[in-house]
C-alpha cells in the first residue's frame, strides 16, 4: 500500500508509520487507506483520526466505491486536492467536497473546518453514523460497504451556528464539529467562528465597569429615573457622551490586541467578532441629550449611532473585525430617522416574546416575523438569538411540540439574509425531546430547505426504532390539540400554559407512549429512549399532582389529589431519569435539584402541621418551607432544618449578600401576563425574636401569578402551579425570623432572614 505523506491503518486510530507497516503485514491487504498531506495541520490530523476510527467500527470485509476496491481516502490539502483545484485556500470557507477519482476519494473543504465537515458528512451521509448527543451515538454494525462513485458538496447556509448548552463534557468541541456547529474549538478542530474578549453579549459593563468608574465619572453612565445607574443588572452607559465613545474605543482596541495574541498562541484564526451590547436590564439613559436622540432615532437608533461610531474607528485599523450589538428588549424595534448599521456591525435580534409552540408563520408570531424582515433592511449582517427552551424554574422540559415548524423559522431567517444563529437549547438532559430538536436545528442550520417533516420521520425511525411511529403520533397529537386550544407557551411560562393538555389528553398521550414502550420491549437501548421520550409528560403529571394543603376548621385533614397512573410516572422519573443524566458533568447535583423539586409531588402524606393560634378559625392554604423556591444567587438561599421553627425547616437567606435584604421586608403577588403586582406590601420593623407572622398584602391570584418575598424577590411560591388558587382573593401572611446585626441591634455574626411558612388566608 502506497500513500502520500501520513497514513493510517484501517481499524486502528494510530499515526506512526511503524504501526502502519506492522498492521499491514499482520492483517494482510486492508480494504482502504486513509491518508493526508505531507505536513498535516492539526485539524487535518483530527479529520484523518475520526475517519479511521469510524471506518474501523463500520467496515468489515469489502469496501467498494464506484466499483473500485483498494480505496485511498485523501483528506485535506493533498496532492490530489492540488491537482484538482480543491485546496482549502481555493474553496469558500466551510464548503466541503466529497469526490471519487478512480479508487481515490477526496475529502476536503474551505478554510480550517472544511476538511472536517467533508469527513463528518461522509460518515453521516454514506456510512450511517449518527451523533445524537455528546454522549450518545449510533454506528451501524460492522459489515461490507458498497457505494456509487461519490460527488457531493455543500456549504452551511448560516455562517455562524451555535447551539448553546451549559452542561458540556470535556470533549464538547468534537461533538460540535461532528454536528457542523462552529462557535467553539481549538486548532485540533479547525478553530471557531467566534467572539473575542471580553464576552459574547451584555458587554457594556466590561468596557466601562460601574464599580470602577461610577464614583469619578457618573456622567458616563445612564441617567434613569433621575439617578445615574450602571452595572450589569442596574444600568447602562450614556451613549451620547463623546467621552464614553472614546473610552470604549480605547478598551476595544486593547481587547482586539488581546484576542489576536491569544489566537496566535493557540494556533487558530483570530476572533472575527467583538461584542458591544447593552447590559441585561432596561435602565437606559434618559439624560436630555439621549432623550432628544431617542425621539429622533428611537432607542435602537441611539444604540446603533454609538456602535457605528466605534465601528468606524475600528474599521480603519482592523477592517476584518465585526462589532456585534443587540436588538433586544428596549432596542428590539428598528431605528427611526434613517439610521442603519455600519457595514462592519452585526445586529443580533433576540426573540423574547414569541409563542414558542406555534410557527413564525402563524398570526400570533406576526410581530417577530415582521421584525426580522424590518431589521434585514437596515443591516448588512443580521444575527438572531433564539430559544428552544422554557426557562421558568422547575417547569423546563414540559411538552411543547415546536419541532413541526422549525422549517418555517429557519427558512424565514435565510430568506431575510440572517447569517448567524445563536440558539439557546441548554439542559439537554431535561428539555422536551432535546435529541430530536437538536437534530433538526443543526440540520436546518446547514440547509433550511431540507423537508422538516421528513427529517422528523427519519429521526423517529432511526432513534426510536419500532417505537418511533408511536412517539411521532404522540407529537402530532400534541400539535393538533395546541392548535385547537390556541395554546401559548412563552419563554417563561407558568404551569397553566400547559393546560392545553387536559386530563383526557394526558390519558390519550399515555396510551400512545405505552404502545411505544411495548414496541421495543426487550431492546434495552431503544426502551430507554422510548421511556425518556415520556419525561416531559411525566413531569407535567407530577407537577399537577403537587398537593395543596388546605386547612379548614369545618373539615379536618388534607386533600391530596393524584392523577391516575401516578405510580408509573414516579417509577420512571425516579429510576430512569437519573440514569439518563449520569453521563453529564455535575450530574449528582443536577439530579438532587430536580428530585427535590419533584419530591413535592411524591409527598402524598404531609405530616400534620401545627395550626397557628391566630388563624385557628380561618380557612387557609398552607405553604411550609418545603414548598418555597429560591431564586437567589447560588448560595444566597438554602432550605435548612431549624428546630426553632414550628414546621422544622426554613428557607434561609444570607442577608449580607445584598443591600436588597435590608429592611423594609417586602412581598407581593406578581402576574406575569399583565406584568403587574396583584398586591404588594412592606414591613418596616422586626416584631421581635423568633418566628413572627407578618401580613404582606391582600391579592387576587391568577393562573399566571406567583408570590414573592424579600425586596430582591428571591423567595417565591409558584402559586400559578396550583389550579385551585386561581380567581381567589386572599390575605398573604409570612412567618419570618430575622437574625444578625443587620436586623437585631447588638447581635453578632452573619445576618439571616428565615422564612418557614406562608399562609394564604381565605376571607
Ligand atoms: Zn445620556
Amino acid at each position: 500500500m502506497k500513500s502520500n505523506g501520513m497514513s493510517f491503518s484501517p481499524m486502528r486510530c494510530v499515526f506512526t508509520a511503524a504501526f502502519f507497516t506492522f498492521s499491514a503485514s499482520v492483517l494482510g491487504a486492508a480494504p482502504y487507506t486513509v491518508s493526508g498531506p505531507e505536513n498535516a495541520k492539526p485539524h487535518e490530523r483530527t479529520a484523518m483520526e475520526e475517519l479511521s476510527a469510524y471506518l474501523g467500527k463500520r467496515v468489515a470485509g469489502t469496501l467498494r466505491i464506484g466499483g473500485q476496491e483498494g480505496i485511498v481516502f485523501r483528506v485535506g490539502d493533498t496532492e490530489l486536492a492540488k491537482r484538482n483545484g480543491l485546496l482549502s485556500s481555493q474553496l469558500p470557507e466551510e464548503k466541503w467536497v466529497i469526490r471519487s477519482f478512480g479508487n481515490e476519494v477526496l475529502l476536503n473543504g474551505g478554510g480550517p473546518r472544511g476538511a472536517l465537515f467533508a469527513v463528518y458528512h461522509f460518515l453521516e451521509d454514506y456510512c450511517g453514523v449518527r451523533w445524537w448527543s455528546e454522549f450518545e451515538e449510533d454506528v451501524p454494525a460492522p459489515g461490507a460497504l458498497e457505494l456509487n462513485a461519490l460527488d457531493a458538496q455543500g456549504k452551511p447556509a448560516f455562517a455562524f451556528r451555535d447551539i448553546y448548552r451549559e452542561q458540556v463534557g470535556s470533549d464538547a468541541a468534537r461533538f460540535e464539529r461532528r454536528t457542523r456547529l462552529n462557535a467553539r474549538g481549538g486548532a485540533k478542530f479547525g478553530g471557531a467562528f467566534t467572539f473575542g474578549p471580553p464576552n459574547f453579549c451584555h458587554t457594556f459593563d466590561d468596557y466601562l465597569n460601574a464599580d470602577k468608574y461610577m464614583k469619578d465619572h457618573p456622567e458616563w453612565f445612564s441617567l434613569h429615573k433621575g439617578k445615574r445607574v450602571g452595572g450589569q443588572r442596574q444600568g447602562q452607559l450614556c451613549l451620547t457622551n463623546p467621552e464614553v465613545r472614546e473610552k470604549v474605543l480605547e478598551r476595544m482596541l486593547a481587547y482586539i490586541q488581546q484576542g489576536n495574541a491569544e489566537a496566535e498562541k493557540n494556533g487558530v484564526e483570530p476572533p472575527r467578532i467583538y461584542d458591544l451590547s447593552h447590559n441585561d436590564n432596561q435602565s437606559y439613559c434618559e439624560c436630555d441629550r439621549c432623550k432628544e436622540a431617542a425621539e429622533k432615532y428611537g432607542l435602537s437608533g441611539v444604540n446603533l449611532n454609538f456602535v457605528n461610531a466605534v465601528a468606524g474607528a475600528i474599521a480603519k485599523k482592523y477592517p476584518n473585525v465585526l462589532l456585534c450589538t443587540w436588538a433586544y428588549q428596549y432596542t428590539q424595534d428598528v431605528p427611526k430617522g434613517g439610521v442603519r448599521a455600519a457595514d462592519n456591525v452585526i445586529v443580533r435580534l433576540c426573540d423574547t416574546d414569541s409563542n414558542q409552540i406555534s410557527s413564525i408563520a402563524e398570526p400570533d408570531n406576526r410581530a417577530y416575523y415582521d421584525r426580522v424582515v424590518a431589521w434585514s433592511k437596515v443591516t448588512k449582517h443580521l444575527f438572531v438569538w433564539d430559544y428552544a427552551i422554557t426557562f421558568s424554574k422547575g417547569l423546563t422540559g414540559l411538552p411543547f411540540p415546536s419541532e413541526f415548524h422549525y422549517g418555517d423559522l429557519f427558512r424565514h431567517y435565510r430568506d431575510n439574509h440572517v447569517s448567524g444563529i445563536f440558539w439557546e437549547h441548554e439542559h439537554p438532559y431535561l428539555t422536551d425531546l432535546w435529541e430530536l430538536k437538536f437534530f433538526l436545528e443543526r440540520k436546518l442550520m446547514e440547509d433550511p430547505d431540507l423537508d422538516c417533516n421528513r427529517l422528523i420521520e427519519q429521526f423517529m425511525r432511526e432513534y426510536y426504532g419500532p417505537a418511533g411511529q408511536h412517539i411521532l403520533a404522540y407529537r402530532k397529537y400534541l400539535d393538533r390539540i395546541r392548535r385547537e386550544k390556541k395554546a401559548f407557551v412563552s419563554w417563561f411560562p407558568q404551569l397553566s400554559a400547559f393546560d392545553y393538555i387536559d386530563d383526557e389528553n394526558v390519558a390519550a398521550c399515555n396510551r400512545m407512549l405505552d404502545a411505544a414502550e411495548a414496541a421495543v420491549a426487550g431492546n434495552d437501548r431503544l426502551l430507554a429512549r422510548a421511556r425518556h421520550a415520556r419525561q416531559g409528560l411525566d413531569r407535567l403529571i407530577c407537577l399537577r399532582s403537587c398537593p395543596v394543603i388546605l386547612h379548614d376548621p369545618a373539615q379536618k385533614g388534607i386533600v391530596v389529589k393524584k392523577v391516575p397512573g401516578f405510580d408509573a410516572v414516579k417509577a420512571r422519573l425516579t429510576t430512569d431519569w437519573p440514569k439518563w443524566i449520569r453521563p453529564y458533568p455535575n450530574s449528582e447535583n443536577l439530579i438532587k435539584v430536580e428530585m427535590d423539586r419533584l419530591a413535592k409531588a411524591w409527598c402524598s402524606v404531609v405530616s400534620p402541621l401545627p395550626v397557628p393560634e391566630r388563624f385557628q378559625n380561618n380557612r387557609y392554604y398552607d405553604f411550609p418551607a418545603f414548598f418555597l423556591s429560591s431564586h437567589g444567587k447560588p448560595g444566597q438561599e438554602i432550605l435548612v432544618d431549624d428546630p426553632e421553627s414550628p414546621v422544622g425547616r426554613a428557607m434561609r437567606t444570607s442577608a449580607d449578600m445584598s443591600h436588597y435584604f435590608k429592611l423594609p421586608f417586602a412581598g407581593g403577588v406578581y402576574d406575569e401576563k399583565t406584568k403587574r403586582n396583584q398586591g404588594s406590601g412592606e414591613c418596616a420593623e422586626v416584631q421581635g425574636d423568633g418566628y413572627r407572622w407578618y401580613h404582606i398584602c391582600k391579592a387576587k391570584f391568577t393562573p399566571t401569578s406567583y408570590l414573592w418575598l424579600t425586596r430582591a424577590w428571591t423567595t417565591q411560591v409558584r402559586t400559578g402551579n396550583y389550579r385551585e388558587l386561581s380567581g381567589k382573593e386572599m390575605d398573604v401572611w409570612a412567618s419570618v425570623k430575622f437574625t444578625g446585626p443587620m436586623f437585631r441591634p447588638g447581635a453578632t455574626g452573619k445576618s439571616y432572614i428565615w422564612i418557614d411558612r406562608v399562609l394564604l388566608v381565605l376571607p
